[in-house]
């Protein structure tokens, strides 16, 4: 049984990171370290901020704790997570876990050899209008998902699809239980050397045929997903915090408020519509309590390093498609 507070830092303090501190700051049964960045002035001002330890050595941060939240850009995620892990501390990794299988594989061996807990965060699989389609029985055969957002220089140090595309990845495979079938995949660059607008059209092997479209390069920022299957018809805000279902039933089962009849070959059937009321939450807070009730074994984290890597994987098949149409 773990007596004392968990005690745990953060790397990486930028946009995101400083969140993951305001969090740690406030949990129950939790010390915040400190905080590493490679920024030494945005380091100053969240550690003023949030009223912490800035370190100036990365190692001698990982030393102080049980475990770290790793928030830099994705490309330093490997060499850091590998270097808590060897010194047997917990990661929270933000999506996604690397830029390569090796990296997150090798992660994942390590961290199994020293019984450390890696948690990766794609924050969507906690999102209040993804949590509130538990009750219902989601066997989609139909899915479009689409995520648009305007440029921004933070995420580009990889393509749309490892940055944008995964976290549909991610919400797609914790959705639809079958090994993948066939990918096709286009994309464009247009104002990075990388890829910048993807589409891929996912086939699995039970034939649920995913159509996901991601873009840096939009007006306004989109999230939506829409899932097709017999009798039932589900849209999702991911942004706005909206999930609507439309039901078909017989007469004899309604339950909803809003409703509308109909005849299809001479049987009566009804349409309903429900509207679930979302749970109150801050995704990230619910992502690092579980990160931590992970660590001292009262829970299972929700998204495991395996997932993350799987996410990973798909998203990389899909880039690779995408290069290989480009050229
Ligand atoms: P950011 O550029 O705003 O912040 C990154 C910070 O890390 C910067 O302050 C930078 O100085 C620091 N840094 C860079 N390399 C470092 C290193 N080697 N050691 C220590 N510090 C280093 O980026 P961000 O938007 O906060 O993204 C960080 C990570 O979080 C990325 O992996 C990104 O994909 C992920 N992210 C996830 C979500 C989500 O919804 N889950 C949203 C945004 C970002």
């Amino acid at each position: 049984m773990i007596t004392k507070n968990l005690k745990i830092g953060v790397i990486g303090v930028g946009h995101l990171g400083q969140h993951h501190v305001k969090h740690i700051k406030t949990i129950k049964n939790v010390d915040l370290v400190g905080i590493f960045d490679l920024n030494s002035k945005q380091a100053s001002k969240i550690a003023s901020k949030f009223k912490t330890t800035k370190f100036e050595s990365k190692s001698t941060l990982i030393n102080k704790t049980d475990a770290i939240s790793i928030v830099t850009p994705t490309d330093s995620h490997y060499l850091i997570a590998k270097e808590c892990i060897k010194l047997g501390k917990h990661v929270f990794i933000e999506k996604p876990i690397t830029t390569t299988i090796k990296e997150a594989n090798e992660l994942i061996k390590l961290a199994n050899k020293k019984k450390i807990i890696i948690q990766v965060g794609h924050i969507e699989r906690v999102n209040p209008a993804i949590l509130a389609l538990k009750p219902y029985k989601i066997k989609p055969k139909f899915i479009e998902i689409q995520r648009l957002a305007p440029y921004s220089v933070r995420g580009t140090e990889v393509p749309v699809v490892l940055d944008k595309m995964i976290h549909d990845i991610d919400i797609l495979l914790s959705i639809v239980d079958s090994p993948l079938k066939e990918i096709q995949a286009n994309g464009i660059s247009i104002i990075t050397d990388s890829i910048d607008i993807a589409h891929a059209r996912i086939k699995f092997k039970n034939n649920t045929v995913a159509n996901i479209t991601s873009s840096r390069i939009a007006k306004e920022d989109i999230r939506k997903i829409k899932l097709f299957q017999r009798d039932l018809y589900c849209t999702i805000d991911l942004l706005q915090g909206l999930t609507e279902i439309y039901q078909i039933n017989d007469n004899s089962k309604v339950k909803s408020n809003i409703q509308a009849p109909f005849n299809y070959k001479g049987n009566k059937k009804i349409i309903t519509y429900t509207k679930p009321i979302l749970q109150k939450l801050d995704p990230l807070r619910v992502e690092l309590h579980n990160f931590i009730n992970s660590i001292i074994g009262n829970e299972n984290p929700i998204v495991t390093g395996e997932n993350g890597r799987d996410a990973l994987s798909l998203a990389i098949k899909i880039h690779k498609l995408i290069k290989r149409e480009t050229h």
